[in-house]
């Protein structure tokens, strides 16, 4: 008699099938149109391939296009696949190696011929022809369990030396398993787990595009032969590739490098890697921020404080950074280097020190002078904290990934009974603070407990506990705020609220970060005294609402692109002349604006004025006054608005002056 399995489908319901039958087989049970829209399966939670049959009694969810995320990860896969049939369909002898799905769509690596050497993006259109020509073949793709040798000795004899030297490395025993695409001589065949779908006739082949090549070593390492890396963007349809096309080109008319250059705010130099240097302009919007968030933390009583760069390494070795993140700190030694010729500069015999990567270790120096009593709690230092990472140079980006950056950082030393009003307050500072910044929409996240941790479940619980409190007493926990509980993803020592801000093309930013602490606090001995008189360790929250000023305002640029608010506005108008009579006239101008305490420029080039306007909106001055004879002799400037140049508003020095000022006021500072 055949065996039955019961297979529970997720409404509550529960197929018998028998022996032998597959997620795909339910799928036609139900009807022919979730036969077709049905693209892999979940059993008992793991996505498998639709074609896999069961192996006992399972649950079963089928996977549509509809589950966006599962649908994409097994299409980009496929195309990976399918780039590598391409690419040794066209380029016979390139070895393959891995190639996975990614965040945007795919990559492969390859090992090419030397005659033929490292491909090229003149090459991808062809390779994109040959994917479209195996997707139109509609190959079946079937998953093969193979044994270890197996699969050594088919690479070994087909070449591939990359998957023959991976596949020994897998223990040995352990399910090996083969995907092959198509059937007979046309077959083509990968070591892989899978899964993937049916066939490649799933794929839309209008809904993917290669996108760039690069070099990569074999498994990441330098010593190992480059391979010849080939990255493809890839999605469910062809309205969703557009779309992405589209926003890229947004995004890469809004990359903060290139307005950062347009604007004269900052630059960044070999000879500093990943730290910036802010020019005039640049480090007024630096300022204002930093005006702002000093006023926002004044008033939520706050108090600021500055800790020192280097630090003892005994220090670093108490907090536990020297062991864990030694890699990513700049080590210095203590000593007067030799200027003598014949001696090394440094005898390698001084104490240690290191810049500090975080600030918290210094806080709580500051906490621990004198003795605290529970009547001063809560204590919050702020800090715009100077720190340093030392990440590779392939891994910094302009403002968004640097090695020298200043957070906004703050600790806030609390009682246990403190902690859920103070997360709670700072949700709303956080709120405040985005939208002033003009972030109309952002998410709160809670990253919940990861599967290597420290502490008890009961700890666990009462932390995770404490945060949703928080957000759910602020009033955040919402769907309106994308209130949502990530598991796997906090610390190792604590859970942590995340801010991820959408920006204006809905790209989205985490910014900031509360996490409760009560490991840091006793391992560098701070303690207060309790009503009862006896010592007690205080929660320590670790908080930051912009995270660094460095990547907040490179966000802001893009998020505006370039185009600030008045208050942020590096130059906030310029006064330029259509005629050099009026240079006397711009000048006072100029000048009692300046004296109002506007950043005014003046432009008094002998130059076309059409060519003077469209300089300055690419330099985003928000406001033009432009003057000649006619508003000299009637004491008014022609006023232009950045985005709608070609329009002017005729107006008094002084009615011009009081609108500037008003739109200049922060946010914060705005009458209500
Ligand atoms: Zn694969
Ligand atoms: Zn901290």
């Amino acid at each position: 008699m055949t065996k039955m399995f019961k297979i529970a489908l997720p409404d509550g319901s529960v197929k018998e099938m028998p022996e032998g039958s597959t997620p795909a087989d339910v799928a036609a049970a139900i009807g022919p149109g979730l036969a077709k829209a049905a693209l892999a399966a979940k059993v008992d939670g793991e996505v498998r391939d639709i074609m896999r049959p069961f192996e006992g009694d399972a649950s079963l969810a089928l996977i549509t296009s509809r589950d966006e995320k599962d649908a994409l990860d097994l299409v980009r896969h496929d195309f990976a696949h399918i780039l590598a049939e391409a690419v040794q369909n066209l380029y016979p002898g390139t070895q393959i190696t891995f190639g996975p799905a990614t965040e945007d769509g795919f990559y492969y690596d390859f090992a090419p011929t030397p005659e033929h050497g490292p491909f090229t993006e003149e090459e991808l259109p062809a390779i994109e022809q040959e994917m479209r020509r195996i997707i139109a073949a509609d190959k079946a793709l079937v998953r093969e369990v193979w044994t270890r040798d197996r699969v050594r000795d088919f690479f070994a004899k087909t070449g591939e030396a990359f998957k023959a030297e991976w596949v020994m490395e897998l223990p040995e025993g352990e399910t090996i398993t083969m995907y092959r695409t198509g059937e007979g001589e046309g077959a083509w065949i990968d070591l892989c787990r899978g899964p993937h779908l049916a066939s490649t006739g799933k794929l839309d082949p209008n809904a993917f595009k290669l996108t760039r090549v690069s070099g990569a070593y074999w498994r990441g390492d330098p010593k190992n032969p480059m391979l010849s890396r080939i990255y493809g963007t890839a999605w469910l349809n062809k309205k969703q590739l557009d779309e992405y096309l589209k926003r890229l080109e947004e995004a890469a008319k809004r990359d903060h490098r290139k307005i950062g250059q347009d604007m004269d705010l900052f630059h960044l130099q070999a000879e500093a890697h990943g730290s910036v240097f802010w020019h005039p302009h640049g480090f007024i919007v630096w300022r204002a921020l930093e005006a702002y968030m000093r006023r926002r933390i004044d008033e939520a009583g706050y108090q600021e404080i500055k800790t020192p760069q280097l630090m003892d390494a005994r220090q670093w070795e108490k907090s536990g950074h020297w062991g864990k993140y030694r890699e990513n700190m700049f080590v210095v030694p203590d000593e007067i280097p030799s200027t003598d010729e014949d001696k090394p500069i440094l005898s390698g015999k001084a104490d240690l020190m290191a810049l500090k990567p975080m600030n918290c270790p210094g806080h709580i120096q500051v906490f621990k002078q004198g003795i605290t009593s529970y009547r001063e709690l809560p204590i919050r230092l702020y800090e715009n904290g100077s720190c340093h990472r030392n990440e590779p140079h392939g891994a910094l980006h302009g403002l968004m990934r640097v090695r020298q950056f200043t957070q906004d950082d703050a600790h806030i030393f609390c009682t246990d009974e403190q902690l859920v009003d103070e997360v709670s307050k700072f949700c709303q500072l956080a709120d405040r603070v985005y939208r002033d910044l003009g972030f109309e929409k952002y998410a709160i996240k809670l990253a919940l407990r990861p599967d290597k941790r420290a502490g008890t479940d009961e700890q666990w619980d009462r932390a995770e506990q404490e945060l949703r409190d928080a957000v759910r007493a602020a009033g955040f926990a919402t769907a309106e705020y994308g209130w949502e509980e990530l598991p796997g993803e906090g610390a190792f020592y604590a859970p942590k609220l995340e801010w991820h801000l959408t920006d204006a093309i809905g790209r989205t930013w985490q910014v900031g970060t509360i996490q409760a602490d009560r490991v840091m606090p006793g391992l560098l001995d701070a303690a207060y005294v309790g009503e009862d008189g006896e010592k007690h360790t205080p929660v320590m929250l670790h908080r930051a609402i912009f995270g660094s000023y460095e990547r907040f305002i490179g966000i802001l640029i893009e998020h505006y692109a370039g185009k600030f608010p008045l208050w942020l506005a590096p130059v906030q108008t310029v006064v330029a002349t259509i005629v050099s009579d009026a240079d006397a006239y711009a000048n006072e101008v100029a000048a009692k604006l300046a004296d109002a305490g506007v950043r005014v420029e003046t432009d008094l080039r002998n130059e076309k004025i059409n060519y003077k306007v469209r300089e300055h909106s690419l330099a985003k001055v928000p406001l033009l006054l432009v003057v000649g004879k006619r508003e000299a002799d009637e004491g008014t400037v022609a006023v232009r608005r950045l985005g709608s140049e070609d329009r002017q508003v005729v107006m008094s020095v002084d009615q011009a002056l009081s609108m500037i000022r008003e739109e200049s006021i922060p946010p914060d500072l705005t009458p209500h």
